[in-house]
């Protein structure tokens, strides 16, 4: 191949976006010809690790779009700090079943037991699934919510947020809601029922949810719907960085 040919076609590799392939063919072509591959088994490579890196692209890209607050990994959970939680339970929910059900999770107990760390490492699970993911929480939720609502463009929101596949909403109960909000938030669990899984983190027992929702009647609607086929996980225990901090200085 001319100098000329090979500057065309890497000018065309690059206008098509086939990055891998513009990489790679080159020296794809000296181990087709030291192996002695046929045509379609060059081609079939090329291809093979340009659809490689475009899912990982992908996958790296539905992870920006979650917005995590922070990344934190399922594998550095410390099963052994919460003896209540079951690993094996975790793990399987790790899979992804929950997700193709569109059934919610329900993370339930005190404040630094670990609640935000296991719908983020879910979150970066699901991401690499492949799965599309966003992360709020429920306070900036709401705001958004009620924001979008005055701005008439609530359906287009609720349409926007079917279209995820997980989204997580942290810290439920922290912040009571006005009776819009708590209406607003009703409405968008109810539109994404059965569609999209949802995972709540809460440090409020279902009996307490009406003192930040306000209403007897919207709450038990609410509980009714997130309840509904769901998993709940009790996180119960003393918090993990205040036990590590009490250790630490047992150690000193
Ligand atoms: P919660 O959301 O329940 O209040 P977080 O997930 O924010 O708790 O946890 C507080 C901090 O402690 C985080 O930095 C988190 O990574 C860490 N943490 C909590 N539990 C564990 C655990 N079992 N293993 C490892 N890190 C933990
Ligand atoms: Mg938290």
């Amino acid at each position: 191949m001319s100098q000329t040919d090979h500057t065309q076609l890497e000018q065309q590799l690059q206008t098509m976006h086939l990055t891998a392939i513009r990489q790679t063919y080159v020296a794809a072509a000296q181990q087709a010809g030291a192996d002695d591959w046929s045509y379609q088994r060059y081609l079939a490579h090329l291809v093979d690790l340009e659809s490689q890196r475009r899912e990982r692209n992908r996958r790296s890209r539905y992870i920006k779009e979650a917005r995590f607050p922070l990344l934190k990994e399922l594998a550095d959970f410390d099963f052994s700090a919460i003896p209540q939680l079951h690993k094996a339970e975790v793990m399987s929910l790790a899979e992804g079943h929950y997700l193709a059900q569109a059934q919610p999770i329900i993370m339930v107990g005190n404040p630094g037991l670990g609640k935000t760390h296991l719908s983020i490492g879910l979150g970066l699970t699901a991401c690499r699934q492949g799965q599309r993911v966003r992360f709020y929480t429920v306070t900036n939720l709401v705001n958004q919510l009620q924001q979008a609502q005055a701005e008439h463009r609530l359906p287009q929101l609720l349409d926007k947020a079917i279209r995820y596949r997980l989204l997580i909403l942290d810290e439920f109960g922290y912040v009571p809601f006005s009776t819009s909000g708590a209406q607003l938030l009703f409405q968008f669990c109810s539109a994404l029922q059965e569609k999209v899984s949802l995972i709540i983190t809460t440090n409020l027992a279902f009996s307490d949810w009406v003192q930040v929702l306000g209403d007897e009647r919207l709450t038990s609607g609410l509980l009714d719907r997130l309840t509904f086929r769901a998993n709940i996980l009790h996180f119960v225990g003393e918090s993990y960085r205040f036990r590590q901090q009490m250790q630490q200085q047992q150690t000193n």
